[in-house]
């Protein structure tokens, strides 16, 4: 846990987030300022600033766990592609200095962005995690 650190906030239940799903290793929300709808971050439960402050085991958990978010973005989203995006360090875009990676819904035609500037409306953001939540959890750990 480090004090200053968003995530570790969240995962601690000190700070707010629509959450998706969660396993020993992990935690799955919505991101705040949503690229596209349904936009999720995995998060691991210890605090690990980036992939070279990481584990392999730690990496390995949030790669399963891509497998069933991306899963969970097309049945419920019905969405043309999912992009999946980790970045390490401020020089390849990363803000939040807690490791985590990007599942993101894509439709043909969109623009790729990774970040937004705009925070998703709270109420789509709870809207969308109910479903994502309740499908994620439909589905079995190795979809
Ligand atoms: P990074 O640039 O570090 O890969 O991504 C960090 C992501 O965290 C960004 O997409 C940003 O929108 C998201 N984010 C920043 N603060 C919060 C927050 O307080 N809650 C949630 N759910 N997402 C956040
Ligand atoms: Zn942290």
């Amino acid at each position: 846990m480090s004090d200053d650190c968003i995530f570790c906030q969240i995962i601690a239940g000190k700070a707010q987030c629509h959450p998706v799903h969660e396993t020993r290793y992990t935690r799955t929300f919505l991101d705040a300022f949503p690229s596209t709808p349904g936009h999720c971050l995995i998060v691991t439960k210890a605090h690990f600033t980036d992939i070279f402050d990481s584990t392999p085991e730690e990496i390995a958990m949030v790669g399963h766990v891509s497998t069933l978010i991306a899963h969970t973005l097309r049945e419920e989203l019905q969405c043309d592609g999912v992009g999946i995006y980790q970045l390490n360090g401020a020089a390849a875009g990363q803000t939040v200095f807690h490791y985590h990676m990007h599942v993101i819904p894509r439709m043909v035609g969109q623009e790729l962005h990774i970040h937004s500037r705009a925070r998703g409306a709270p109420a789509e953001l709870e809207a969308m995690a109910a479903r994502l939540s309740k499908r994620a959890y439909s589905l079995r750990t190795d979809d």
